[in-house]
């Protein structure tokens, strides 16, 4: 059943962040998330402050540069439909036309899938968890099937955003706003790692909110593309997933950002995968050495050590894919 709280429009940034400042609050952008949480018990909040009415957080446009500013309330349904995006920025529209389904494609928005909570069953069932304030990780020696190989400290999610790893991988910056400043934040640093904190997801404060996304204009000779694996051909949350950002010149990969998805409690740069093609041709022997660098260092748990090879196999069909033909 869901808590007792009071919910707020303003029509502007400015009232929805007095709001914040002065109440116990909670951004609602689409609430596809937020509404689930609040109905399981997950955390309450005194007040919701919906962000859905205020016009200068909408919309996809040219900026100054020559990329693109995306509105933190922005659908995902919009972003996969968006030409522009699938033109210079593949990664992001195939990460946004995968996540969940239409019907919360078309409910969900940008800043609300970045920011969204993990889908942990413990967590987000009875289990009074660390990352709920209490004492044990109960995955860790508990059914683990769906959690990290890299960066687990305590605590040991997935982050479950599809389009943070493409964003990462693309090199976005959040542009964020509080009662009293504006900041900015790249994507590949807006998550925080539990071995900083098993209680919170993003550097954010409670109080700050995403106004937008920023994508820098695209470099000639950028590829890039995105894909998961779900445990089940309907939609589902990625077991494993990869974004690939690669700089060509030629045959070579000039520059490479490399992000998992399904692999760790953040969205998981893959620099060893960087290394492995960076100033490279992408031949069958590169492709085999970037594959096995992409579970370099992997800790898997007890259940999950079928991501070794899944994620060796992404790599290498994601790497065949994006060369150069
Ligand atoms: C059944 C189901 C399946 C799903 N499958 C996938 C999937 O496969 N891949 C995937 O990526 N996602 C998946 N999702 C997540 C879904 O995409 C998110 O629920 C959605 O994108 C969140 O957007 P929202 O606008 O509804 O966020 P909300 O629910 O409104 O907010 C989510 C969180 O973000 C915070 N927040 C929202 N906007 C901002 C902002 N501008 N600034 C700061 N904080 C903010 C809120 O306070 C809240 O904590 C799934 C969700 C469900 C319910
Ligand atoms: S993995 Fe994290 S969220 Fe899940 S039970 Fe452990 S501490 Fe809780």
């Amino acid at each position: 059943m869901l808590p007792k709280f009071s919910f707020v429009r303003p029509t502007s940034l400015r009232e929805a962040l007095a709001v914040l400042e002065k109440k116990d609050a909670r951004i609602h952008a689409g609430g596809s998330d937020l509404i689930g949480c609040l109905r399981d018990g997950v955390f309450d909040a005194d007040a919701l402050v919906a962000l859905g009415g205020i016009s200068e957080l909408t919309g996809i446009t040219t900026s100054a540069d020559g990329g693109l500013k995306i509105g933190a309330i922005t659908t995902v349904a919009e972003i996969a439909d968006n030409d522009a995006i699938g033109s210079n920025y593949t990664a992001l529209a195939e990460a946004a036309k995968v996540v969940a389904s239409p019907q919360l494609r078309n409910q969900g928005t940008i800043g609300g899938n970045l920011c969204q909570k993990p889908r942990c069953w413990y967590y987000r069932g009875d289990f009074d968890c660390l990352r709920k304030g209490g004492e044990i990780c109960y995955a860790y020696a508990g059914e683990n099937q769906y959690h990290c190989i890299f960066g687990g400290d305590m605590c040991y999610i997935v982050h479950p955003s599809d389009t943070a790893p493409a964003l990462a991988a693309l090199g976005a910056v959040c542009r964020v706003s509080s009662p009293t400043a504006s900041r900015s934040v790249s994507v590949d640093a807006l998550h925080m790692p539990p071995s900083q904190d098993p209680q919170r997801e993003t550097v954010l404060d409670d109080d700050e909110i995403i106004t937008e996304i920023i994508l820098p204009r695209a470099p000639a000779g950028l590829r890039s593309s995105y894909r998961k694996v779900r445990s089940r051909a309907a939609w589902d949350f990625a077991v494993a997933g990869v974004a690939l950002a690669l700089v060509f010149d030629g045959d070579t990969v000039r520059s490479a950002r490399v992000f998992l998805s399904g692999a760790a409690p953040i969205p998981w740069r893959s620099k060893p995968v960087e290394d492995a093609i960076t100033g490279k041709t992408l031949d069958g022997g590169t492709i085999v050495a970037a594959a096995e660098a992409s579970v370099e260092g992997a800790e898997p748990l007890s259940e999950n050590g079928y991501k070794i090879e899944l994620f060796k196999g992404l790599l290498t069909d994601q790497l065949e894919a994006i060369k150069p033909s």
